[in-house]
C-alpha cells in the first residue's frame, strides 16, 4: 500500500540532528510537570511526554491521573516552550486531548496490538491534522506494526512516525523488552521514508542501560529517541527504575553520536567499495558452495529413498551441529550465529529431501 508521508524535517517542529522527545512516564502532579519540563528544556528536546491514561499490564498499579493531568502537561509544556505528547487508547482519548490542544499523539505497544481499538482512533482522527506516532505491537509482528502505520494513514494523518520500544519475550533476561532490532530495520527497508524514533527506556526498563541502546540507534539511523526523564525519578507512580533525571539525560543527549548515511570523502569513498566488492565476491561464493551443499542433500534424498531409511537423522544433526560449533569456536564465529544458520540450512535439506521423496 502506497503510504502518504511526511518527512520529520516537514513537521513544522524544530529539532537538531535528532527528534528527541522526553519527559515522565506518567503526569503525576501539575508541579512535577512543570518542573520536569523546565529542567529537560535547557537540553536538545523537541517535545514534553506525560502519559495521562496508563496501560498497566495488570491491574491495581498507578493507572494515571486521567483526564485532569492534559491541563498540566499543556501548561508545562506552554512554560518550557515545547510541543507536548501523551498516549492515546481510544476515541474519548482522543477528543479529550485535541480539546485541550495537545499538539502530538501516540498509540501506545498494547493498542497496536489490536486492530479494531487502531480503527476506532484512526476514526477519531479523521479530519484532524495532528502528528500521531505509533509504538510497535508487543509481539514481535511487523505486519501489526505496519497495519496500525496504514491505519492512521488512511485516516488523512501524514505526519506519522514509528516508536520501536522493544517486543516481550518469555526467555529474555536482560532488557524489559527484547529490541529485535532486525524488526525495525525490516520497517524501515519496506517503508523508508518513515521517521523512526527509539524508545530506549521501554526497551531497558533500568537506567543502566540507556547509553548502549542509544548509541545502537543512532548506528542504525534512528531519526528520534524517546526518553523517559521524572524530576525525581526514584518517587515516580510509575517506571521509576528506567526515568533519568534531567541532569541524567543532559548527559546522555551530549554522547549522541549522530551518524550520517554516507560523505562524500574520496578515502571513504575509496576503501568502503573496495570492501563492499570484496564482500559481494565472497557471497557469490557463499551462493556457489549452497547450491553445492544442496545438491548433495538431494543425493542423499534419493539414496534415503531408495533404502526406505527416514529423511531426518537425528543422531546425525546432533553431531552435524556440534562438529560445525567446534569449528565456529575455533575459527572465532559467534556461536549462536553459526548454530542459527545451520539450523536454516538444515531445515533447507530437509525440504529438499521431502521434494525427492514426494517426486519418483
Ligand atoms: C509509555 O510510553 O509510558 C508506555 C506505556 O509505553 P509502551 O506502550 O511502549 O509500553
Ligand atoms: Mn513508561
Amino acid at each position: 500500500m502506497e503510504l502518504n508521508i511526511r518527512e520529520l524535517s516537514q513537521w513544522g517542529i524544530p529539532y537538531s540532528d535528532v527528534f528527541v522527545i522526553s519527559g515522565p512516564c506518567s503526569a503525576e502532579s501539575r508541579k512535577q510537570m512543570i518542573d520536569t519540563a523546565c529542567a529537560i528544556a535547557k537540553y536538545p528536546v523537541s517535545a514534553l511526554r506525560g502519559g495521562i491514561w496508563k496501560p498497566r499490564t495488570r491491574p491495581g498499579s498507578f493507572e494515571g491521573v486521567g483526564a485532569e493531568g492534559l491541563a498540566w502537561l499543556r501548561e508545562a509544556g506552554d512554560r518550557a516552550g515545547l510541543p507536548v505528547t501523551t498516549e492515546v487508547a481510544k476515541p474519548s482519548h482522543v477528543e479529550k486531548c485535541l480539546r485541550q490542544g495537545i499538539d502530538i499523539l501516540w498509540i501506545g505497544a498494547r493498542t497496536t496490538t489490536n486492530p479494531f481499538a487502531v480503527q476506532e482512533i484512526a476514526d477519531a482522527l479523521r479530519g484532524v491534522d495532528i502528528p500521531v506516532l505509533v509504538k510497535n505491537p508487543i509481539s514481535p509482528d511487523l505486519g501489526l506494526w505496519i497495519g496500525a502505520i496504514e491505519r492512521v494513514n488512511q485516516a488523512g494523518i501524514t505526519r506519522i512516525a514509528a516508536i520501536h520500544r522493544g517486543f516481550c519475550s518469555f526467555n529474555e533476561k536482560v532488557y524489559r523488552n527484547t529490541p529485535e532490532w532486525r524488526i525495525p530495520i525490516e520497517l524501515r527497508r519496506k517503508i523508508p521514508k518513515l521517521p523512526m524514533i527509539c524508545d530506549p527506556s521501554h526497551i531497558c526498563g533500568t537506567v543502566e542501560l540507556l547509553s548502549g541502546i542509544i548509541r545502537k540507534a543512532m548506528d542504525l539511523l534512528f531519526d528520534g529517541l524517546m526518553i523517559e526523564c521524572h524530576i525525581n525519578p526514584r518517587a515516580a507512580l510509575s517506571d521509576a527504575q528506567q526515568q533519568v533525571t534531567p541532569r541524567e539525560l543532559g548527559v546522555l543527549l551530549s554522547h549522541l553520536n549522530v551518524k550520517q548515511v554516507s560523505t562524500d570523502d574520496p578515502h571513504y569513498l575509496r576503501s568502503i567499495t573496495h570492501l563492499r566488492s570484496t564482500i559481494d565476491i565472497l557471497d557469490e561464493q557463499i551462493m556457489q558452495l549452497l547450491l553445492q551443499r544442496m545438491n548433495i542433500s538431494m543425493d542423499i534424498g534419493r539414496l534415503k529413498k531408495q533404502n526406505n531409511i527416514s529423511i531426518l537423522q537425528p543422531e546425525r544433526l546432533q553431531k552435524m551441529l556440534q562438529d560445525r560449533l567446534e569449528s565456529a569456536n575455533r575459527l572465532g564465529l559467534d556461536e549462536q550465529f553459526v548454530l542459527r544458520l545451520y539450523q536454516y540450512i538444515h531445515e533447507e535439506s530437509i525440504r529438499k529431501q521431502e521434494l525427492v521423496e514426494s517426486g519418483d
